[in-house]
């Protein structure tokens, strides 16, 4: 009955050899999700041993590199892999040509059908017997949405607090973002620059360490991971404690993070509501 989330990729639009591009895998219950997909997915996802045929969606926040680059190169290997199961993608419109591209050039004997479902406006996007994804948009240059995992709970059979986890991809700030996250457990938000780059942060549709963590506070989160990091920041230290200045339950994320949301019995929230996301399961944080 896990609710883990593993950081694949933590850096923006250059990958080094420490960090890559954004992706992040969630299990829920078993069940596997791939958030983003940016250059070196697959290798990330080997390291981590995680199964690519088990994938069952991915979920692609927009169509700017550092984000879909590694989708083709997946695509192909679920093949190889002798995927039969469909897969679900999920995104902004403007995906939709790129993966019939694909399809014509290399969807040749494929073996397994791709269901591209274009996310227009905020709402439901998926639901499964264990957590309902909701899609919100993003303040970016371009089509750009943010996922919400809820976790579905049967007070029989999982007598406990549902669970949640939101992905907040490349944004500025607006409004209308903390209500999209609202309470969640563990809130991923990108945070580019660190605070006092304001003005490049609006310039090009990104968000400050300070501003992630006003959005983490202003939505109730239990808990803030930043990543995303503009490849001129040298020392990311630093960008979790302007955050904590405001927000003190945050933290930076590197590639390979893993983040185990344990589950509070009602029996426990009743006596002590103190209980927190854990941080990292491999102590790096
Ligand atoms: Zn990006
Ligand atoms: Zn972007």
């Amino acid at each position: 009955m896990n609710f883990t989330l593993t950081i694949l990729g933590s850096a923006s639009a250059l990958p080094f050899s420490d960090r890559n591009p954004s992706a992040q895998a969630l299990s829920v219950h078993g069940r596997l999700f791939l958030l983003d997909c940016g250059e070196g997915t697959q290798q990330r996802i080997r390291q981590e041993h995680l199964s690519f045929v088990k994938i069952e969606a991915v979920f692609i926040s927009h169509i700017h590199g550092d984000h879909c680059f590694g989708l083709f190169g997946l695509l192909s290997t679920m093949s190889l892999y002798h995927r039969v199961a469909p897969l679900h993608i999920f995104g902004p419109q403007n995906l939709g040509p790129i993966i019939k591209f694909y399809l014509s050039y290399f969807g040749q004997d494929l073996g397994y059908e791709i269901v591209f479902h274009p996310i227009t406006a905020q709402g439901l996007a998926m639901t499964t017997k264990n957590v309902t994804v909701t899609a919100f948009p993003l303040n970016h240059k371009m089509d750009c949405y943010g996922y919400r995992f809820d976790e579905i709970v049967t007070p029989r059979r999982n007598p406990w607090k549902p669970r949640s986890y939101a992905y907040v991809s490349d944004t500025a700030p607006f409004p209308e973002l903390a209500s999209y996250v609202k309470d969640v457990d563990l809130l991923y938000h990108e945070a580019t620059y660190p605070a006092g780059m304001e003005d490049k942060a609006q310039q090009y549709y990104h968000s400050t360490s300070l501003q992630a963590a006003q959005c983490a506070r202003d939505a109730g989160a239990r808990q803030l991971i930043i990543g995303h990091y503009s490849s001129r920041i040298k020392d990311i230290s630093s960008l979790a404690e302007e955050c904590r200045e405001i927000f003190p339950e945050s933290f930076t994320v590197n590639d390979g993070d893993i983040f185990e949301i344990p589950y509070i019995r009602e029996y426990e929230k009743m006596s002590s509501d103190s209980t927190g996301v854990d941080g990292c399961a491999d102590g790096s944080i």
